[in-house]
């Protein structure tokens, strides 16, 4: 419990000057402890899946160069150990890509990540298109929209399997939103 508040408190500090994408300009915190509140919803309660939910976008969001990747994850090995960060660092994009090559890369990889990182994949996943539906970007096409949608559902695809009641909330969630958007 008390290690799950600290990676709460971690991960809003390392986020504090961060809003999501939307027109709301919604801390950018909510997420990672939405995503981790997915999970806890459908009954997982290991605490490194936890703690590496709260802190799955640290690495990827909150670093600008290899050198401060390095110093983050010497301080996540230690405040959280080597399970919580290789959890992180399997689910953190290499920014170095071209956005397109890492969203190719997602689906590519997505089937040999280990059960921890497959879980939070989807869980993200399912924020990501509520936030769609609630908090758009401002700029985005329904096109856009529902390109997202079909990109997250091929990366789900090889997430998929571990937890039925995570799978059954991807599904809803997207027939949800898929529909929702079909119908404007
Ligand atoms: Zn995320």
């Amino acid at each position: 419990m008390n290690k799950i508040i600290e990676a709460v408190s971690f991960a809003a500090d390392r986020h504090k000057n961060q809003t999501r994408k939307g027109i709301g300009k919604i801390p950018y915190i909510n997420h990672p402890v939405k995503v981790a509140q997915i999970l806890v919803d459908c009954h997982e309660n290991d605490t490194e899946l936890i703690m590496a939910a709260l802190l799955h976008d640290v690495i990827e969001d909150t670093t600008r160069n290899e050198e401060e990747i390095k110093g983050l994850s010497n301080v996540i090995l230690s405040k959280f150990g080597e399970i919580v960060l290789l959890t992180v660092m399997e689910v953190s994009d290499n920014k170095n890509l071209p956005v397109d090559e890492r969203k190719r890369l997602q689906i590519v990889n997505t089937p040999d990540l280990s059960d921890r990182a497959k879980k939070i994949k989807i869980a993200d996943k399912i924020n990501n298109i509520i936030d769609i539906k609630n908090d758009p970007p401002e700029n985005w096409t329904k096109e856009r929209k529902l390109a997202y949608l079909d990109w997250s559902k091929k990366v789900v695809e090889g997430a998929r399997g571990l937890n039925k009641k995570l799978d059954q909330y991807f599904d809803q969630v997207y027939q949800d939103v898929y529909n929702q958007l079909k119908s404007l």
